[in-house]
């Protein structure tokens, strides 16, 4: 856990900090504001966004926000900075929770991809969030359709509106490459700069009087009272404890069988402006593909595009090494997959690539609630789908914290059981075996092949294992 923390990996993380000096770590001083009402350990978007909703919720409560590199130095700095809903886990929601509960969890969700626009616009972030869209497309023979069921499951639940099928004509409208067929949309989402949004979280709650603790480890929670939490610069006392830890929580003890490590890698282009005009590519549209190990892009304000995909490779033992920031076989995917879905960026000079850890859960949903006598909440599992989520689960974090017997800590996605991974090396093996099986097929699938039957079983284990990943998605 203590290796040394690059504070600026990527293009949106550079952009983001560019002018501003070096952070220092604040001094600990235990006994001074010790114990604090809430120590939040990870300073990402779950644990900014939960400390958002604390002080919104209790003025004056007293919070720390421990973090070993820098707020937003993780994912939630280098994301494609896709803000949608979990319009396209419908069915899924439904199975599980029911149609009732899968609604009203699906609308609060919806509700965070708007807040987090008001909540830039009202605090003076410029987030660049806009409004674009969210379209996901088939770009194989193999993806058609992908998204049928969901579409079909908003319409049944009385929401036809928040998902809606696009016919090839539709899609070409809207961003014109030669591999993309047929898709869905989903209208309400949005796009940021995830780097300038987590660092405004990050101004704005300092300027809220909660104390930073960057470039600090947390190791252990104890449970004393107050729990007493060790950490690289010292000791810190506090009555709750929220972990917002993502991948790193897979080593973390007690959650070590709940997640699986993955990793995905993003390219940053030069500005291309004229080649998203000769597409027909203005709208802002957050874009992915329907494979499993997905392709994701979008364009930035000054004509960009940033392209994401999602096959790196697995960690053993939770373990987030420098793989993670930087993988060149993982950046050569990306970058022949840009080159298939647009030819014409060939030319197009690269001038940023970079990676980060997705937090695999076993239904891809994330696990949110308390342990250790309701004292020690936590929320990872985001699979790769955080930005909207870790507001949500902020919220849900923050009335866990507050008021526990309200509708929103009760809801029925708090404290869920789940399926485990199993233990090491066998989560490790499995993980590598399944990731690889899984990048190959999908490729073979871009190519117009039809996968070897090894692959097809290799990649279809998991399903057949009770996990929410593997098969063609169907939900
Ligand atoms: C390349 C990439 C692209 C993505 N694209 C999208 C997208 O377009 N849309 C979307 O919805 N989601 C996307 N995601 C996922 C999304 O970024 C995450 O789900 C989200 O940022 C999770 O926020 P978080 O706060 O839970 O985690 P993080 O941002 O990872 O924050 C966790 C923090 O915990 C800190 N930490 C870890 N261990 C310790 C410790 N022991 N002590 C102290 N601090 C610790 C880390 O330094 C980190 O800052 C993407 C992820 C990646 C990697």
């Amino acid at each position: 856990m203590d290796q040394p923390v690059d504070a600026a990996v990527g293009w949106w993380l550079q952009e983001a900090l560019a002018g501003k000096g070096p952070s220092v770590p604040a001094a600990i001083e235990p006994d001074v504001e010790s114990p604090f009402d809430v120590v939040i350990l990870g300073g990402g978007y779950t644990g900014l966004w939960t400390a958002w909703w604390l002080v919104d919720r209790q003025p004056g409560v007293r919070l720390a926000i421990v973090d070993r590199g820098i707020c937003g130095g993780g994912p939630s700095g280098r994301n494609g900075g896709f803000v949608h809903g979990w319009w396209d886990q419908l069915p899924y929601l439904v199975e599980r929770f029911g149609p009732d509960q899968a609604l009203r969890i699906a609308r609060l969700v919806d509700e965070s991809v708007a807040s987090i626009g008001s909540w830039a616009a009202a605090n003076g972030v410029e987030a660049w969030y806009r409004r674009g869209g969210y379209m996901r497309v088939s770009a194989s023979p193999a993806q058609d359709g992908e998204w049928r069921a969901a579409v079909r499951t908003a319409a049944a639940v009385g929401v036809p509106e928040q998902y809606i099928d696009l016919g090839a004509e539709e899609v070409r409208a809207r961003c014109a490459s030669p591999v993309m067929r047929a898709g869905a949309l989903m209208p309400n989402a949005a796009t940021v700069q995830p780097a300038r949004l987590a660092r405004g979280l990050h101004d704005v709650l300092a300027a809220r009087g909660v104390t930073f603790l960057e470039h600090t480890t947390a190791s252990s929670v104890e449970s004393a009272t107050p729990l007493l939490v060790r950490t690289s610069r010292g000791d810190l006392r506090a009555e709750q404890v929220v972990l917002a830890l993502n991948a790193w929580a897979a080593s973390w003890p007690g959650f070590r069988t709940s997640l699986l490590s993955w990793g995905s890698h993003m390219l940053m282009t030069e500005p291309v402006p004229s080649f998203l005009e000769s597409i027909g590519w203005r709208g802002g549209e957050a874009i992915a593909d329907s494979r499993f190990t997905v392709h994701y892009f979008r364009t930035t304000p000054d004509g960009r595009v940033a392209f994401g995909a999602g096959v790196g490779a697995a960690g053993f033992g939770g373990r987030v090494d420098g793989r993670y920031d930087r993988d060149a076989r993982a950046e050569a995917r990306a970058r022949d997959a840009m080159l298939r879905f647009f030819p014409d960026l060939a030319g197009a000079e690269v001038v940023s690539a970079w990676g980060g850890p997705i937090d695999i859960s076993p239904d891809r949903l994330p696990m949110i609630g308390s342990r250790d006598g309701g004292r020690v909440h936590y929320a990872h599992g985001f699979s790769g789908n955080g930005v909207a989520p870790a507001h949500f689960a902020g919220r849900l974090l923050s009335a866990i914290v507050g008021d526990p017997a309200g509708e929103l800590a009760t809801l029925q996605i708090v404290n869920r059981s789940h399926r485990h991974f199993p233990p090491e090396p066998l989560r490790f093996t499995g993980a590598r075996v399944v990731r690889e099986a899984l990048v190959r097929r999908d490729e073979v699938e871009d190519a117009g092949g039809r996968p070897s039957l090894i692959l097809r079983a290799v990649a279809a284990a998991p399903r057949m294992l009770g996990y929410r990943f593997g098969a063609t998605a169907d939900d």
